[in-house]
């Protein structure tokens, strides 16, 4: 009896232990270290509107425009007769620190100048990338660069001509890229584009659907999503690399695609990155706090197509990967004590690939699925494993997509033997 008792006892010590437990783990998230203040309420907000511009100065000499797509650039100023001043504001005041800027500069007579970048609401982060068409582009030469952390501001010694350069924050990754990109690869027969709705300005969610699966088939289901934050280029580069490999002519992207359905959303955010954004939707929300309330067209329309995969008796999903970019590489899976299926599959991916590229710097930190990010939901909705994929900022471009696409082949074998253990 007294045995019995104390076994009474250590269970409801254990209850109540699991209980708070549970309770300090739900507790209700209201952003994260970085965040602004009330990021997860994601009603439609106001945002600055940002004027399309070409501003001249030094008596017509040099110029500067923001006219294009993915630009950011608020104002122009000469300060003294070798120093100018590019303002950058951003969408909302308050916003993450991702102060992104784009525009074109020249000048009527060849000229060296010093152009200081000043952020309204930010401090300076991103190195300057320079490119003569748009397309090709270099990163500033350190020599020619310096920053002042005190005032967050940084300034560029540049060479100008009557050949507007560009000046980017990262190189430009907007929507005639993506169109081109999706539209090579769904020349390719498994290959099916499509789109699941619309941004607040009337631009396509675009979806592709990759698979060579005999119809009938029961199948895995991966899902990728990509760009839910305008600067985060170096994820939109991992983004294609991986689903490249992904598409590849391969003996094992074949086998993989007979297995598994890949339903990738690499653009998100269209308007966020056509308007030059440091964060927000085009309404000014982080499309990343949105996946309890769905209050906003773009995360809406992915989660109304991916939905039906609930009832779907013939899929089952096993992964989900959502693409970004911080300071540093660091994947963010849900912690091991949630049970997830696979059950902790991100630690064996990311075991696998720390043994590939023992030099490569890649940092992992879990968190429990409180949040309402993507992989959270997609965790929540489909029981399925899900991370979160950052990219650094600075990441060598090369070895990046040496390390992403192996990084998917490592997935699509791990993912065909967890699918033959079912
Ligand atoms: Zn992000």
């Amino acid at each position: 009896m007294r045995i019995t008792n104390k076994i009474l006892h250590a269970l409801t010590v254990f209850c109540l232990l699991i209980s708070f437990l549970g309770c300090s783990t739900s507790e209700e998230f209201s952003g994260y270290s970085y965040d602004p203040e009330g990021v997860t309420e994601t009603s439609d907000k106001e945002t600055n509107p940002q004027y399309t511009r070409i501003i001249g100065v030094d008596d017509g000499n040099i110029w500067v425009s923001n006219d294009f797509s993915g630009a950011r650039m608020s104002d122009f100023y000469q300060v003294n007769d070798s120093l100018y001043r590019v303002t950058i504001k951003p969408e909302r005041n308050e916003i993450n620190n991702s102060p992104w800027y784009a525009f074109q500069i020249w000048s009527t007579r060849p000229d060296t100048i010093d152009l200081q970048l000043t952020y309204e609401h930010g401090e300076h982060r991103y190195l300057p990338k320079l490119s003569k068409n748009g397309n090709d582009w270099q990163p500033i030469d350190s020599t020619s660069f310096s920053t002042d952390s005190a005032n967050g501001t940084a300034t560029l010694t540049l060479n100008l001509k009557e050949e507007p350069l560009w000046v980017s924050a990262q190189e430009l990754f907007t929507w005639n890229k993506y169109k081109s990109w999706l539209d090579s690869l769904s020349q390719q027969s498994f290959i099916t584009p499509d789109t699941v709705g619309f941004s607040h300005k009337k631009r396509p969610i675009m979806k592709l659907t990759i698979s060579e699966a005999e119809p009938h088939k029961s199948l895995g289901v991966m899902i990728i999503t990509g760009r839910l934050h305008p600067p985060e280029v170096t994820g939109a580069l991992g983004t294609e690399a991986f689903i490249n490999e992904l598409s590849s002519d391969t003996d094992l992207a074949r086998d993989f695609r007979k297995n598994f359905e890949i339903w990738a959303y690499p653009f998100a955010n269209p308007d966020g990155v056509q308007q030059g954004h440091w964060r927000y939707n085009a309404r000014g929300v982080d499309l990343n706090r949105d996946w309890e309330n769905f209050n906003q067209p773009e995360t809406r329309a992915i989660r109304d197509d991916l939905l039906p995969l609930k009832d779907d008796s013939l899929r089952q999903i096993y992964y989900g990967i959502d693409f970004h970019s911080t300071d540093e590489n660091i994947f963010y899976p849900i912690n091991r004590e949630v049970e997830t299926f696979p059950d902790n599959f991100t630690y064996q991916w990311i075991d696998s690939l720390k043994q590939e590229f023992p030099d490569y710097p890649i940092e992992v930190e879990p968190f429990p699925p409180n949040s309402p990010i993507t992989k959270n939901w997609i965790y929540h909705t489909f029981g399925a494993d899900a991370v979160t994929y950052e990219i650094s900022d600075n990441a060598p471009r090369d070895s990046m997509r040496t390390v992403t696409r192996k990084s998917a082949r490592i997935i699509m074998q791990q993912l065909l033997n967890e699918e033959k253990k079912q």
